[in-house]
């Protein structure tokens, strides 16, 4: 598909809903560029960690976002993170880091800083970015908002697959009641919890494969652009 307008398509959801995944698809299909919200929250988390800054102050944590460089690069399979220019992409997909994110993300202070940031990315339109608050705060009016759903069981399963090599059955557990806490964590933060916009077309991911989900944004798209 092919068109001059450049759309800001926003894909919110809980973790393990199939977000990136339908992102970067989508991203190839119609040219756009594809930008992982949770990345810059990771890379905080990240520099906190190796500064040893407590989650819970909402100052130094701020204080530490303004002088960090996080930068996203998108690529065909999802994005690659650069902290203060260094390639931090696997590292913030550890445990440590993930469980960490979802606490630095509740402070208010830290996520206007957040916000701030991911709207310049969007400057231009031809933007698909995923997270928890796009739809809501970060482009309330995107042309496009997609709240991507799944049961928990599935969200856990796809989770726990994504870990194959080092899963065993206790492993698996500990997958499951993180993703539990996590996903608790962002529904009932007092700063912009993971809400479904009122505008967004809601799609339960649990039973469909990822071409039927890239294939029915797909086609939002399309009808936006009236083609
Ligand atoms: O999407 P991902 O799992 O990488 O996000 C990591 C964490 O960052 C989430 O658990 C959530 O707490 C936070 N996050 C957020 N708002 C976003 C994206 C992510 O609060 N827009």
């Amino acid at each position: 598909m092919t068109t001059n307008q450049k759309l800001i398509i926003a894909i919110d959801g809980p973790a393990g809903a199939g977000k990136s995944t339908i992102a970067a698809r989508l991203a190839r299909k119609l040219g756009y560029i594809n930008l992982e919200s949770g990345a810059m929250y990771r890379g905080l988390a990240l520099k906190a960690i190796r500064n040893d800054i407590s989650f819970d102050d909402e100052a130094a944590l701020l204080a530490l976002a303004q002088n960090s460089q996080i930068r996203l690069e998108p690529t065909r399979e999802g994005n690659r993170v650069f902290l203060d220019g260094v390639d931090v992409s696997q590292r913030i997909r550890e445990q440590d880091v993930t469980s960490a994110a979802s606490r630095v993300s509740i402070h208010p202070a830290v996520r206007q800083w957040m916000v701030a940031r991911q709207r310049e990315l969007g400057v231009g339109g031809g933007v698909i970015m995923e997270g928890r608050d796009i739809g809501t705060k970060v482009f309330p009016d995107a042309e496009v908002k997609i709240f991507l759903d799944a049961h928990p069981e599935v969200r856990q399963e796809r989770r726990i697959l994504q870990r194959t090599e080092t899963v065993g059955q206790v492993e698996s557990q500990r997958i499951a009641a993180e993703l539990q806490e996590r996903d608790l964590r962002d529904r009932t933060r007092v700063a912009s919890p993971l809400v479904s916009a009122e505008d967004a077309i809601i799609i339960d991911s649990s039973h469909l494969s990822i071409d039927e989900v890239v294939d029915k944004v797909e086609e939002l798209v399309r009808k936006k652009l009236g083609n």
